[in-house]
């Protein structure tokens, strides 16, 4: 019998009827060029504000050339997971690399940035634990602590009162563990993660930082931001993602080896998933060999941070209390973000809304993320658009 399959789903197409409505429907963007400075989307080259190709390095030659190597001798796939017969001595040198760079005895890379957060808090917390979790942290974690049975604390985002109310409530569990996004992806801002560590250390608890938007972006050659505050030795555990700044594709945990050599045996995602084709290994390997060769490429990033915020702010939009390259351009309505992230397109601008869920209903934004890739003259130029759509639009 043929049945009607999308029938069955008629409940879906009418909330996705609900969103168009609301003009909060985002439909994907395909680009038809290489990530960069500038793309090509609908046939139209347009400046890119907003990938998290921080350093340009999704076309750095090296990362090339070291993929197209790595094809060559090692194929395009590895055919297993890494704990049956998937791990190439490319995966541990790159590991081994990996610690050395981030000054952690071990560390572990899995698929994604997502699936490291959710291999992390799913493995080692059990019931008799509780977790200890900013209200704004990223969704990988949020999804990682729903697979946890360890009980679960929510703090106000950023707030020291709250994360110490909770510290002190939880005096009873086995372990606390506390974790922080570095910087927080919407807003830009950076955890206070001396305080953190203050409040850990004195309530003896443990603590995990996720540092997707940190690693390249902050400390002394992007090394993140524990190295940012100097707080080496003082963080348990740093997850980081090797898709954004380091251009490729994965995440990784950097911390002590008991804790590598427990997740080898027990994290799901590590144990159940395929490990990293040798193009992704070999590239992500260049990556990290670039970030401590070329220390200039963070430093034309932060110039042009600063050149772009600035900018912003002077032609007085709400740019919201950001202090690394993520600069939101904050609109309220996410209709009204929606509508300016279109014009901006029309004027030449890629600069994608971000609305509910992701953000509250009535902070809807676009957001902007500079790279070193970018020019001054095209930050310029888009400056200029920002400036007469914002006014167009009355948003400033
Ligand atoms: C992007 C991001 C992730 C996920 O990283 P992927 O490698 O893209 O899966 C995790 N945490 C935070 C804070 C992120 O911004």
């Amino acid at each position: 019998m043929k049945r009607d399959l999308a029938a069955d789903f008629s409940y879906l197409a009418k909330e996705i009827e609900e969103w168009k409505l609301e003009g909060i429907f985002r439909p994907l963007t395909e680009l038809e060029s290489e990530q960069g400075a500038k793309v090509t989307i609908k046939g139209k080259e347009v400046i890119q504000l907003s990938s998290n190709n921080y350093l340009g390095l999704t076309t750095h030659p090296r990362l090339q050339k070291a993929a197209i190597a790595a094809v060559e001798q090692y194929g395009a796939g590895t055919g297993s997971v890494r704990t049956i017969a998937g791990t190439f001595s490319m995966h541990e040198r790159f590991e081994e690399k990996l610690a050395q760079f981030k000054h952690t005895e071990a560390a572990l890379v899995f698929q994604s940035g997502f699936t490291a957060n959710v291999g992390v808090l799913a493995t080692i917390l059990t019931k008799e634990d509780v977790v200890i979790s900013d209200e704004l942290n990223h969704a990988s974690i949020i999804d990682g602590i729903r697979l946890t049975k360890a009980g679960r604390r929510i703090y106000k985002h950023a707030d020291m009162e709250d994360l110490e109310k909770a510290l002190q409530e939880s005096q009873s569990a086995r372990k606390r563990l506390v974790v922080t996004d570095g910087v927080f992806s919407m807003d830009g801002d950076i955890a206070p993660l001396e305080q953190i560590v203050e409040l850990a250390e004195k309530y003896d608890a443990i603590v995990m930082v996720d540092d997707a938007h940190a690693s390249g972006v902050l400390g002394k050659n992007g090394r993140g931001t524990v190295d940012h505050f100097n707080l080496h030795g003082r963080v348990h555990i740093q997850v980081g993602t090797l898709s954004k700044a380091v251009g490729v594709l994965g995440g990784y945990v950097a911390c002590p080896q008991v804790m590598r050599d427990y997740m080898v045996q027990r994290a799901r995602p590590f144990l159940f998933s395929t490990s990293h084709p040798p193009a992704v290994t070999a590239a992500c390997h260049a990556a990290i060999e670039v970030l401590e060769e070329e220390p200039e490429l963070v430093d034309k990033l932060w110039s042009n941070t600063r050149f772009f915020k600035q900018g912003l702010e002077k032609l007085g939009f709400n740019t919201g209390k950001s202090d690394t390259p993520i600069t939101p351009v904050i609109v309220g309505e996410g209709s009204l973000a929606s509508r300016f992230s279109d014009e901006l397109f029309s004027a030449g601008v890629y600069a994608q809304a971000i609305v509910f869920p992701t953000v509250a209903k009535d902070a809807a934004r676009v957001r902007t993320i500079v790279t070193a890739q970018h020019t001054e003259a095209e930050l310029e130029e888009a400056l200029a658009i920002f400036s007469e759509v914002g006014k167009r639009l009355g948003i400033i």
